[in-house]
């Protein structure tokens, strides 16, 4: 455990993918909003200026030129549009990372076939695609590879156009613009790498974090031995249920359960042994209450188990179902000594003042149940003042 937490963080470190595939996967859907509005922001910033530059066209084109030019781009500008709607949608990383990988493709194409169009002493795109190339890096913050990939295509292109499509430019200016867009390559990865690495810090630690407080309410809420709710949860939980059926009227039941004779169980078979007996009584009532009940150890070996919407008649079968279910188990798994169980069972009234009362009540009658020879299930007395 401990090993793998820090080698997560020691590759957060690195900005390397998580090893681990579900918290790499944790980690993508965990920043997926903020890389949607981002990556909505870099298209938006890029069509604007990809509208502004329409006005190169009409300046160095003629008009039919002009014409096909201005559709290509307000078409690029379209489905850019709809790119940006699409991504508002992207519901998981994969999704983010083919539409992103799409509008670039497409933005690199569509920039190479207006470039292409351009006379061929026209060298403006020098200026511009390095800038592009920063804003890959700085505002898709996916995969590092796509970011590079994308930058590497875009570069690509436009030393093509140089070289092939555009006057033969004197060997310092090529040098220098060579350099620009290694530069902007560069800076870009550096910065995208700091990025990367800066985030998979924050949520190695954040996740750590989350784990540790989970870990803390566990030991907090529960029970170390049967993994039940303890007495403190067991009483804040059946508390608002008590209160809950006090508002709505509804019958509700509080039963008390005390394994019969355990003390001999400890005597005869040892610690251990008890220990199971207690964890296979828990598991046996946990595992058949409904949801909404709430069972906890409240005691040695003493549990207490809220019944909401139950009368007295249902509570009843329940205890005489746990009663019967109960004596199947055994301490040490040989046939016998069989566990048995009493059971107090009180049912909540308005004459009670709170759950302490209701739980005094179904104490009573456990007591009951033991001297009445134990293994069976007894009903508390109504409380003083009910006129039942
Ligand atoms: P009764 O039928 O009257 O309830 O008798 P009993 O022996 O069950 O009751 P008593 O109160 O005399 O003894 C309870 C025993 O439960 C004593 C204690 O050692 C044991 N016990 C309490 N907690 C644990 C536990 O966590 N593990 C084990 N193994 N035993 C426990
Ligand atoms: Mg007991
Ligand atoms: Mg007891």
């Amino acid at each position: 455990m401990q090993g793998s937490r820090s080698s997560e963080n020691d590759q957060a470190v690195s900005g390397l993918p998580f090893a681990d595939r579900a918290t790499e996967a944790g980690y993508r859907t965990y920043f997926l909003a903020q890389d949607r509005r981002d990556a909505i922001i870099a298209i938006a910033v890029f069509v604007f200026f990809k509208a502004t530059f329409s006005v190169f066209d009409l300046m160095f084109q003629t008009p039919e030129q002009a014409d096909l030019l201005l559709e290509a781009r307000f078409g690029f500008a379209g489905v850019s549009i709809l790119v940006m709607m699409l991504f508002a949608r992207v519901r998981n990383a994969s999704q983010y990372d083919a539409l992103m990988l799409a509008w670039v493709l497409l933005a690199i194409l569509s920039n190479f076939f207006t470039i292409a169009h351009r006379p061929s002493g026209h060298f403006g795109f020098l200026g511009t695609s390095p800038m592009l190339i920063l804003l890959l890096f700085v505002f898709f913050r996916n995969r590092f590879n796509l970011q590079f990939l994308s930058a590497a295509l875009l570069t690509g292109s436009d030393f093509f156009t140089v070289l092939a499509l555009r006057t033969p430019l004197p060997t310092q200016t090529l040098i220098q613009t060579s350099a620009t867009y290694a530069l902007a390559i560069i800076i870009g990865a550096i910065v995208s790498w700091q990025l990367h690495r800066a985030r998979r810090q924050y949520f190695a630690t954040h996740s750590n974090e989350n784990r540790l407080r989970a870990r803390l309410q566990e030991l907090a809420y529960r029970d170390e031995l049967t993994g039940v709710l303890n007495r403190r949860s067991f009483l804040l939980e059946a508390q608002v249920l008590w209160r809950a059926a006090g508002r709505t009227r509804q019958p509700a039941c509080l039963l008390m359960l005390d394994l019969d004779h355990f003390k001999q169980i400890n005597d005869t078979l040892g610690h251990e042994a008890g220990d199971h007996a207690l964890i296979a009584f828990a598991k046996l009532v946990q595992s058949s209450k409904r949801p909404s009940d709430v069972f906890g150890r409240v005691g040695g070996e003493e549990f207490a188990l809220f019944l909401p919407d139950a009368d007295a008649g249902v509570a009843r079968d329940v205890a005489n179902r746990i009663i019967r279910e109960c004596q199947a188990l055994t301490a040490n798994g040989q046939p016998s000594p069989r566990l048995s169980v009493s059971i107090g069972l009180a049912a909540v009234s308005r004459a009670d003042s709170d759950l302490r009362a209701t739980m005094a009540r179904a104490d009573r009658a456990l007591y009951q149940a033991k001297a009445d020879g134990r293994g069976r299930t007894a009903l508390a007395k109504e409380p003083v003042g009910t006129g039942a």
